[in-house]
């Protein structure tokens, strides 16, 4: 009696996932053997504690975390998406941050805290970002609002942990206080990009990278200085929107993600996705890496994403699900 009523309910997780794990199986393995006892036993069991959104911005990267006490929002995509950010903050009935992190001062990751920090019906509790300065306006309107509003601010470097409550801790990987000081002090200028703040997310067995437009430089810093093992993780936010300035084969190899989230607009918007994201070079490289087509997802195919996990099992849900990757290769190979 209870195996009838709950098959018809793991189909429908199946077929709603993009990718998931249950006994650390991909969703590939998972779809060809759904009568598994095993399977059917953990998917019934499981009860999420986290919930991880990619919110569907446009030309931009926003993700929206809810552990058990906080709400986190890493990045808030453009200034020209912010209608799409507030519409799918409402979406996910959110109004109180307990921490916003800005990856790096570029557009379109800080072009929505103006929104956040003014409109009287959010509440942001703490903005942490790189502490490296920006000359734009942008930049300069946020730090204006930070300070009028009496917001905390606090800034991160490698080695930092942020506590998002629940047991689910950020660990800051990048940059290094030094790179930090020494671009603060006027002696070295690098590109904000390779300034991003690039950290591990964890919760018991699931762990997901972040790595705001962090490039290959920063790729391979990142594997020079940390153990392997404290890289591995089960999900992979693709740097730099999907660019073939980032998600190099080696960072990609030793990540090892199951599932790649890449948040990118519509190609050849002017003003948006000009640049083609995501290119074929990265694309290849998760192939390359074993990542099934369907375990990557881009916000313009495949809309909001929504990730859950108890902390062993989780489940990564598109808005639409399509498989979209070799098609795309082949479009751009043309
Ligand atoms: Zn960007």
């Amino acid at each position: 009696m209870r195996k009838t009523f709950l098959l018809p309910l793991i189909l429908l997780i199946f077929l709603l996932s993009g990718c998931g794990s249950s006994s650390g199986k991909n969703s590939a393995d998972v779809e060809q053997k759904p009568s598994s006892s095993n399977v059917e036993t953990s998917v019934a069991n499981f009860k999420s504690d986290l919930k991880i959104t990619m919110l569907n911005v446009g030309q931009g990267d926003s993700f929206l975390i809810q552990t058990s006490t906080q709400n986190i929002l890493i990045d808030t995509s453009d200034k020209d998406e912010r209608q799409k950010l507030e519409y799918e903050l409402n979406k996910a009935g959110v109004t109180v941050f307990d921490k916003i992190i800005l990856t790096h001062p570029h557009a379109d990751h800080i072009g929505g805290i103006e929104l956040l920090l003014t409109d009287s019906k959010y509440t942001v509790k703490e903005v942490f970002d790189n502490g490296i300065a920006s000359t734009s306006r942008l930049y300069i309107n946020y730090m204006k609002s930070l300070k009028d509003r009496g917001i905390k601010h606090s800034t991160l470097t490698a080695g930092d942990v942020v506590d998002f409550g629940g047991d689910v801790k950020f660990e800051v990987l990048y940059p290094p206080k030094d790179l930090v000081n020494s671009v603060n002090d006027g002696n070295q200028k690098t590109d904000p990009n390779n300034e991003s703040i690039v950290g591990r997310l964890h919760y018991k067995d699931f762990t997901m990278m972040f790595t705001g437009d962090a490039e290959l430089k920063v790729e391979s810093e990142i594997w020079a200085d940390n153990d392997e093992k404290k890289l591995k993780s089960k999900i992979l936010k693709a740097g730099h929107h999907g660019s073939r300035t980032s998600s190099s084969e080696n960072f990609v190899r030793v990540v090892n993600p199951e599932c790649v989230l890449i948040s990118a607009g519509e190609p050849g918007i002017r003003g948006g996705n000009t640049y083609g994201h995501p290119h074929v070079e990265s694309l290849q490289n998760y192939l390359d890496a074993d990542i099934d087509s369907q375990n990557i997802l881009w916000s313009w195919k495949n809309g909001t994403v929504t990730i859950e996990t108890d902390g062993k099992n989780f489940s990564v849900t598109p808005e639409k699900k399509e498989d979209w990757v070799q098609a795309w290769i082949d479009n751009k190979k043309k």
